[in-house]
């Protein structure tokens, strides 16, 4: 990739206040946990895509007051970024269709989120997976290359 993303926590905070009012309508704390200094290898505006994809939905999928969880880790070589919700959960035999194209469960949903989302992650070299929460809702994590200016 030509770029270099250097302040992630920037960007996401950029998503949390575009996302902030609409959260705040149902009582939901959008709470980022980033270290300052995360860089990696990333298209702004492709990254940006992505946690306006995986944010809203998990407001649109929370029914009750809660938060959302953006926790940012430096993982070796990788950068690991969760968003945790406190939703319904995805029932676990959906789990695997819905990055597939057009699978929504909304009344007006397009079903192409997650299907976007991972295939910019997958372009960035990174990985993407959906776990379940032991106790309720859902985690999206994304693990990026950390950029390394030394080599
Ligand atoms: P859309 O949001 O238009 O439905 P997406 O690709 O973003 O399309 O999501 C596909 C489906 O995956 C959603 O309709 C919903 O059923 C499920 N889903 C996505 N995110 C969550 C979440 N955080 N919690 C529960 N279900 C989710
Ligand atoms: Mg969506």
């Amino acid at each position: 990739h030509d770029h270099v993303y250097q302040w992630l926590m920037k960007m996401i905070e950029d998503v949390i206040v575009l996302l902030n009012t609409q959260a705040v309508k149902k009582n939901i704390k959008l709470v980022l946990d980033c270290p300052e200094d995360v860089v990696v290898y990333a298209d702004r505006s492709q990254m940006k895509q992505v946690f306006i994809n995986l944010i809203k939905n998990a407001i649109e999928a929370m029914t009750e007051s809660g938060e959302i969880l953006i926790k940012v880790e430096k993982q070796g070589d990788f950068c690991l970024i969760s968003v945790i919700d406190e939703g319904p959960g995805i029932p676990i035999n959906l789990i695997h269709q819905v990055k597939e194209p057009f699978f929504t469960t909304k009344k007006e949903g397009t079903g192409l989120g997650l299907m976007i989302t991972t295939r910019i992650i997958e372009n960035h070299n990174g990985l993407f997976k959906i776990k379940p929460n032991n106790d309720k809702g859902t985690t999206f994590e994304i693990k990026l290359p950390h950029y390394d200016p030394a080599k």
